[in-house]
């Protein structure tokens, strides 16, 4: 199956074919033909499964097919919402990159930076807008953008646009859109809230899934090694260190945490920055190209900052701490195994998170493998803590309310690493070789 024979345009094959893709991805191949079609689409896709390209190639053709080349009448006909800035900018480069032999114009918004070049942008006249819904807002407010002639609307990562609390925002923009329009909206998961916008934005939608939602990535390796909480950073220069790891991404639950991380490896001589939401936008950019050209060995993140990060064949993600949220875990080592490339995704779990960790292995539907480190096996007399976790449980209890009560330490006083194989290997880097090898 080739991208010629799902219909698309020479202009557009020519940069698909300039950018490497020889075939499409299976989301690409199921979604690009029924928007050509101008159908509604609920596609059930990950980040790392080509959606980018899934529904921008589609609606690139859409806009080219009614373009009307009178620079004076350009008016935005298609708007794609994103949930992070990051991910906004990674779909304004994809229509870029698409869209570089076609005339159409577009740009992309999002808060931490000023105002007014987007403003400036926004009037010189553009076709497609690609948003984040905050900063989209305060345009609205400022009536320097005009939603009333869209064709196409995009819901990029829908979930997580509800996740950061983002539906009000969302309602409001939906209403000064046409409702004469193709709408196409892409989750990683299809939550009863997801469900219920769809209900009400979507006519007729062809569900599209590519992969079992909440399955975690075949591709990639998955590891748990149990360590002590005061050791965990410990483990972690040594595992960078000790395999000669050039690009990881590491993950934390906190802003606080992830930049405390960050300084802590630096320390430890392994180049790192943080990227989290109290970064200005400039301090971001920086760390990701930074990070993606090599100059920076680690970048510590939090989830909200690493959603929909694009990285080309990152190898390594590491949980130092597990996410509050499940869910957040299927997100996090989606960041590595994508586009066919093998990733490794590791998580350093402390007795405190054996809960957390029972959820995320209920949600994927399989035991993690889980392996000591030698000379970092946990010290078993530890008892676990309460984690505070207050936005975790905010979120969970908005989720799926639940009339059972946890009382924290009490259902996993007994380790379940008791038992568990702890290399016997005494060279750690064998020892941590062999351990992949188990899983
Ligand atoms: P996405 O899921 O849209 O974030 O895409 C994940 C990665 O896959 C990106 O780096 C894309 O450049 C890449 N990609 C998308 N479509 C294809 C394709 N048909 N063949 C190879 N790589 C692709």
């Amino acid at each position: 199956m080739s991208f010629k024979s799902l219909g698309l345009r020479t202009e557009i094959l020519r940069a698909v074919s300039e950018k490497g893709y020889c075939t499409p991805t299976p989301i690409q191949f199921e979604a690009i033909p029924p928007v050509l079609e101008g159908r509604d689409i609920m596609g059930g896709a990950q980040t790392g499964t080509g959606k980018t390209a899934s529904f921008t190639l589609p609606l690139l053709q859409r806009l080219m097919a009614t373009y009307k080349p009178d620079e004076d009448s350009r008016t935005i006909r298609a708007l794609m919402l994103t949930p992070t800035r990051e991910l906004a900018a990674q779909v304004g480069q994809s229509i870029d990159i698409y869209g570089k032999y076609l005339p159409l114009k577009s740009s992309v918004i999002y808060g931490g930076v000023k105002i007014n070049p987007q403003i400036q942008k926004l009037r010189n006249g553009i076709d497609i807008l690609v948003a984040t819904p905050g900063r989209l807002l305060d345009h609205i407010s400022q009536k320097t953008v005009d939603l009333s002639q869209i064709e196409i609307l995009v819901l990029d990562e829908a979930d997580r646009m509800l996740d950061m609390g983002f539906i009000r925002d969302i309602r409001k923009v939906l209403a000064l859109i046409p409702k004469q329009k193709q709408t196409l909206l892409f989750s990683a998961t299809f939550s009863d809230e997801i469900k219920k916008l769809s209900n009400n934005l979507l006519q007729s939608p062809i569900l599209i899934e590519v992969a079992q939602h909440n399955t975690a990535s075949e591709r990639v390796t998955q590891i748990v090694h149990p360590v002590d909480k005061n050791r965990k950073r410990e483990l972690l220069s040594y595992l960078i260190g000790s395999n000669n790891w050039k690009q990881v991404l590491v993950f934390n639950r906190t802003k606080h945490g992830a930049n405390r991380l960050s300084e802590q490896l630096i320390t430890d001589g392994i180049t790192s920055a943080a990227i989290h939401g109290n970064k200005s936008q400039g301090a971001r950019t920086r760390a990701l190209s930074d990070f993606k050209s090599g100059k920076i060995r680690v970048l510590v993140a939090t989830d909200i900052a690493a959603r929909g990060l694009d990285i080309d064949q990152l190898p390594h993600v590491v949980n130092y701490e597990l996410p509050n949220l499940p869910e957040d875990y299927v997100h996090r080592i989606g960041r590595t195994g994508r586009a066919g490339n093998e990733g490794e995704a590791m998580s350093l779990v402390c007795v405190d998170e054996l809960k957390l960790l029972k959820d995320i292995e209920r949600l994927i539907k399989r035991d993690i493998p889980k392996l000591s480190v030698v000379d970092f096996e946990p010290d078993p007399s530890i008892k676990p803590q309460p984690l505070n976790n207050k936005r975790g449980k905010q979120q969970q209890a908005k989720r799926k309310p639940s009339g059972k009560k946890t009382v924290p330490g009490k259902n996993h006083s007994r380790s379940p690493y008791k038992g568990r194989s702890s290399s016997q290997n005494h060279s750690g880097n064998r020892a941590h070789n062999n351990l992949q090898k188990a899983s």
